[in-house]
């Protein structure tokens, strides 16, 4: 298949190129590198089944262009991450608003199927589980600017289904629960990456609030795995479904992990959030998924246990420069 991967030197859309560009696909990556990177995907350079344009997905021309080469379109650029989000509010919701509409009106014009990335954000501030598909959905007050991510991604959860309903595109939906992994970046607030950093250098590991808060991580191997099932899955056109993991710690026993898996001498400190994250900071403070929907589609579901991830990722950041 000719598949063309939006965000595609990211931490997820590199991982996934990597497995579609062994099958053998033809794989075209469009990204801007403003929060992905040339390292991820160096090594991709010299082969004749993959192809990078540096440009952004707000160039509708070469979207249409490339568009039209492809059989199907995978999208997961984005502006992600906490700290990204509420440090760039304005790019971050253009690029997740305006950059999902041309995604869908390229795809629409040459009706090519297509994925888009959603996030278990939109689940706001529930606090049972599992977090099905179709649960309402509640959330803070608009100045928390936190929200505004989850909003943007759910105005493209709904412009995607818009287009299936009225122009019968192929569009599938999936919702990422914490998908960690080697060649995240820590950078934009993700914890895991952080923590490990953190416990490499013996430096103190930031937990932020009270560290009861929980999440449930998915290894991105995995999430690879259920993007390339779902790619091929008829059934699930239409639909939004979680991927996650099915393994739920708090952000205290995470940091306790990490470091004993790290070898780490590091302290382990509470960080209060309005020193974390400023004022007005909402977090969620359960997530866990229903991934019923998912395992009925694909037969699949992420498995790869915690410990396994984190050894994984520990020594990725072990032989990793900075
Ligand atoms: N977190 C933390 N220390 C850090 C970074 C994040 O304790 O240095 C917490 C954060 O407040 C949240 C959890 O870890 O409760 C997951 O944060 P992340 O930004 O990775 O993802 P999200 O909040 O989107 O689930």
């Amino acid at each position: 298949m000719n598949i063309l991967v939006t965000g595609g030197a990211g931490f997820i859309g590199s991982n996934l190129t990597d497995h579609l560009v062994s099958r053998g696909d033809n794989v075209t990556v469009i990204d801007n590198l403003s929060t992905g990177s040339l390292d991820n995907i160096a090594h991709l350079q010299r082969l004749s089944n993959f192809k990078y344009v540096n440009d952004t997905i707000l160039n509708e021309e070469v979207m249409d262009e490339l568009t039209k080469e492809a059989d199907c379109v995978i999208h997961l650029a984005a502006a992600v991450g906490v700290k990204y989000v509420l440090e760039n509010p304005l790019t971050s919701i253009e690029t997740n608003i305006k950059g999902t509409e041309i995604v869908l009106n390229c795809a629409n014009r040459h009706k090519k199927r297509v994925l888009i990335a959603s996030t278990s954000e939109v689940y706001g501030k529930h606090m049972h589980a599992p977090l099905k598909e179709d649960d309402n959905l509640i959330y803070g007050p608009p100045s928390t600017m936190r929200w505004s991510y989850a909003a943007a991604k759910l105005v493209d959860e709904f412009t995607a289904l818009a287009y299936h309903r009225t122009k019968k595109l192929e569009v599938i939906i999936f919702r990422c629960f914490n998908t960690i992994g080697p060649r995240q970046t820590g950078l934009y607030g993700m914890v895991v990456p952080r923590f490990i950093k953190q416990a490499l250098r013996d430096e103190p590991i930031t937990v932020y609030g009270d560290g009861t808060q929980t999440r449930t991580f998915t290894y991105v191997g995995d999430v690879v795995e259920s993007l390339t099932r779902l790619m091929e899955c008829d059934a699930a056109i239409g639909e939004i479904i979680n991927i996650g993991g099915k393994e739920e710690v708090s952000i205290k026993e995470l940091a306790e992990r990490i470091k004993k898996l790290a070898n780490s001498n590091s302290e382990i400190i509470l960080v209060p959030y309005n020193q974390a994250y400023g004022k007005d900071f909402e977090d969620m403070m359960r997530r866990v998924p229903s991934l019923e929907k998912l395992e009925a589609l694909i037969g699949y579901s992420p498995n790869t246990p915690l410990d396994e991830i984190l050894k994984k990722t520990i020594e990725y950041f072990r032989t990793k420069a900075d």
